[in-house]
């Protein structure tokens, strides 16, 4: 991911002489689960696709709504980290696999580069998220 976020950005700039904003990576477990909770905190629900993986976690959030921030992140990451080793990925962005980016200002542009080298376009609230298998 590291190699084609570097080949879409030398890409894009040659293009338009823009730089691409890369706002998030690979992910470890931790830092996942972070994320996952404040994002739930923030919209009242997990804003992510219903699965088995994230049914787990959202129990794990909803049996330990007592504790603290802290605490209930590293419940979820521990939960994540068997999840990552039984190779189930709540987010791709775990297997180095995604990588979000803030909105182009050449769109289409920036959409042919991905596409190309076999990636897609996911359109989040205030990001692009690019997604490769
Ligand atoms: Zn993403």
């Amino acid at each position: 991911m590291v190699d084609k976020m570097g080949k879409i950005s030398d890409e894009y700039y040659i293009q338009t002489g823009e730089d691409t904003i890369v706002t998030s990576g690979t992910r470890f477990p931790d830092y996942q689960a972070e994320l996952m909770y404040d994002n739930r905190i923030r919209r009242g629900y997990f804003a992510y696709l219903r699965s088995n993986a994230l049914i787990e976690i959202e129990a794990a959030f909803n049996n330990n709504k007592n504790k603290s921030r802290a605490e209930i992140i590293a419940i979820m990451a521990e939960i994540i980290r068997k999840q990552v080793a039984n190779k189930i990925y709540i987010s791709r962005h775990l297997v180095g696999h995604a990588a979000d980016v803030a909105f182009p200002k050449q769109k289409e542009v920036f959409k042919i580069i991905v596409n190309n080298l076999g990636g897609k376009v996911v359109k989040e609230d205030d990001h692009w998220h690019l997604q490769f298998n």
